[in-house]
């Protein structure tokens, strides 16, 4: 029996290619960059946030609302407190479960496969912390909603070098992330210094964004970056504009809470590439074995 043809996107990346040497020596540059910059923030975070007037209170922000919490929308709902804030990370975790619960059905090259479990078991734990954190925002609730954050941040830059650069640059890549992002995180509580932080969210965007304008490459399983990227961004942006957007909608729903939905979506590309190389693993079972097919 002959294979189902293949989609033109499925055919570029059923075609592996060794990593183009370029991709390699431009994500060296970006982590060196990197690097230098976190190491320049961990050094003078402290003496710049002052001199721009960024300095953190003690709960990690800057501004605090009447009510006394950083979020816009503290409204209580059947006793919940900050309900709306708490109740819209449910999509982050349910996304983070259902990833997690559909890997093992799927077939892919182990660094992609150890960067996906990392991603959702990060979405899984964002969902879990940020709720835990919104429900009582404190400095110390909002390292456990970052320390999430970190995880999945580190899955998706591996799986974009994965993507676009290869197996190899992407273990390592997922290790130093993950070790620079979970120690980003906690900084904020330890030295209230948030600058390495920024420089890790804003930087791995860069990579993202670098990472969407490549060609695929060996092992790539077709996760679409620029969506990735993309609902990261407007997360970023709702997150900014939480209370903007509660005002313009009338005070019906804040930037934050959106923000939460956003974030949650920027899982669909990883969950629909794993799920549809799952499938054409089946489909090449199936056609490899029909009988096996209907046993
Ligand atoms: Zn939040």
């Amino acid at each position: 029996m002959r294979l189902p043809a293949l989609s033109p996107h499925r055919a570029r990346r059923a075609t592996p290619r060794a990593p183009a040497p370029s991709a390699e020596t431009a994500l060296l540059a970006w982590a060196f960059c990197l690097l230098t910059l976190w190491l320049v923030a961990l050094w003078a975070g402290p003496v710049l946030l002052d001199a721009l007037g960024m300095a953190l209170n003690p709960h990690g922000h800057r501004h605090l609302h009447a009510h006394g919490h950083p979020f816009v929308d503290a409204r209580t709902l059947l006793g919940l407190p900050n309900a709306m804030d708490v109740l819209s990370n449910l999509p982050l975790a349910l996304a983070g479960a259902w990833g997690l619960w559909t890997l093992p059905r799927v077939s892919l090259p182990e660094v992609t496969h150890r960067a996906t479990q990392t991603f959702f078991a990060g979405l899984l734990l964002t969902g879990l912390g940020s709720a835990w954190y919104h429900w009582a925002p404190d400095a110390a609730g909002l390292v456990w909603d970052r320390l999430g954050m970190a995880v999945t941040f580190a899955g998706a830059l591996s799986l974009a070098v994965a993507e676009r650069v290869g197996q190899g640059p992407a273990r390592p890549t997922l290790w130093v992330a993950l070790g620079l992002a979970v120690v980003s995180a906690a900084l904020p509580q330890l030295l209230g210094n948030v600058l390495p932080w920024a420089v890790v969210q804003f930087g791995g965007m860069a990579l993202i964004v670098w990472a969407v304008l490549q060609r695929p490459t060996a092992g790539a399983i077709g996760i679409r970056l620029g969506a990735l990227i993309a609902w990261y961004a407007l997360a970023k942006a709702l997150e900014l504009g939480d209370e903007a957007v509660f005002h313009t909608t009338g005070d019906l729903v804040s930037g934050h809470t959106l923000k939460h939905i956003a974030a949650a979506l920027a899982a669909w590309p990883v969950l629909a590439a794993t799920n549809a190389t799952g499938k054409a693993v089946r489909l090449r079972q199936n056609a490899a074995d029909p009988g096996a097919a209907r046993a």
